[in-house]
């Protein structure tokens, strides 16, 4: 009987065995695809409700690998975080999103870039001093630079992040706090921040059309944000009658895939010069 067990066991372990195997070859993979290259930065656009015009873009990373294809970010970002390569990593987005920037000026676009940044990032005392030198060397002008942390990366070390987050505010990079509404973080600590942002999270904004319970939330965290002198962005707004009513709560920006998708720089061009409100 204790054989059989054994036997089954390792059958088990075997099956499990490819997943864990995955993750350390991407591991090491990931390394790699930084210092070649390897990954590809996708744009999605944020127009202002008010105007309907196009005011920025979020930096989103993708990884399309050789022998697994498309590996989410979800699966790719937790494993670079939790073993330091989250460093190098944002790092890479940061001056690719630069470059990005600086192209967009060049072509008479002068929006705002958005870049997602992990808890770990809000430990690196290097940070705010890297960054603005690839600013300078992409001349991009920081207050058009914002970036986005969630609530939990916040809370994570509250004390380090805060005495990183005034670094960045100093500099003039605005700061935003991601998938709000998700995290547990009280609305005192929101004040102490230096945060010009909040962003709901697509969960109440995605269903926002059909759910009432969605559309208080959603109202009720634009009240707030207003109050607090906030911008207010609605992600995931995917159908025009949220777009719509989003403009008539007067939320300020929108995201979603009924304005656009993701998308690589050369189709971000195509979009924006083709885009009318
Ligand atoms: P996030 O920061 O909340 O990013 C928004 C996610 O929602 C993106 O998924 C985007 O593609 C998706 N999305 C946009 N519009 C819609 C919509 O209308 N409906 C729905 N259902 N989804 C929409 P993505 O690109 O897969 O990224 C997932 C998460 O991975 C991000 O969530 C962020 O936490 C992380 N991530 C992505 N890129 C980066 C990065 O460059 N650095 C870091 N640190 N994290 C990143
Ligand atoms: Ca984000
Ligand atoms: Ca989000
Ligand atoms: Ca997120």
């Amino acid at each position: 009987a204790a054989s059989s067990t054994n036997e089954k066991f390792s059958i088990y372990s075997h099956e499990i065995d490819p997943y864990n195997a995955r993750r350390i070859s991407l591991l090491g993979e990931l390394r790699n695809a930084i210092e070649k290259d390897a990954l590809q930065l996708y744009f999605q656009p944020q127009i202002c409700l008010d105007t309907m015009q196009v005011s920025g873009a979020e930096v989103l990373i993708r990884w399309i690998h050789p022998e697994y294809g498309f590996i989410p970010p979800d699966e790719f970002i937790p494993l670079a975080e939790r073993t330091g390569v989250i460093h190098p990593l944002t790092y890479w987005i940061c001056r690719k999103a630069f470059e990005f920037k600086h192209s967009l000026d060049s072509q008479g676009y002068n929006i705002n870039l958005s870049i997602n940044i992990s808890a770990r990032n809000l430990q690196d005392p290097h940070f705010k001093e890297q960054v603005c030198k690839m600013a300078a060397e992409n001349k991009v002008q920081l207050n058009k630079i914002i970036m986005e942390l969630t609530e939990t990366a916040v809370m994570y070390d509250p004390e380090d992040a805060l005495r990183i987050m005034n670094d960045l505010s100093e500099a003039g990079i605005r700061l935003s706090i991601d998938d709000f509404g998700t995290g547990y973080s009280s609305l005192s600590y929101l004040k102490r921040l230096p945060v010009d942002e909040i962003k709901i999270d697509r969960s109440f904004v995605m269903e926002m059309a059909k759910n009432n319970d969605d559309q208080v939330i959603v109202n009720t965290t634009l009240m707030m944000g207003h109050n607090l002198s906030l911008e207010v962005v609605a992600e995931g707004v995917e159908d025009e009658a949220t777009l719509y009513k989003l403009k008539d709560m007067g939320c300020d920006l929108a995201q979603g895939y009924h304005i656009a998708r993701p998308m690589p720089s050369h189709d971000f061009f195509t979009w924006i010069s083709g885009y009318r409100a």
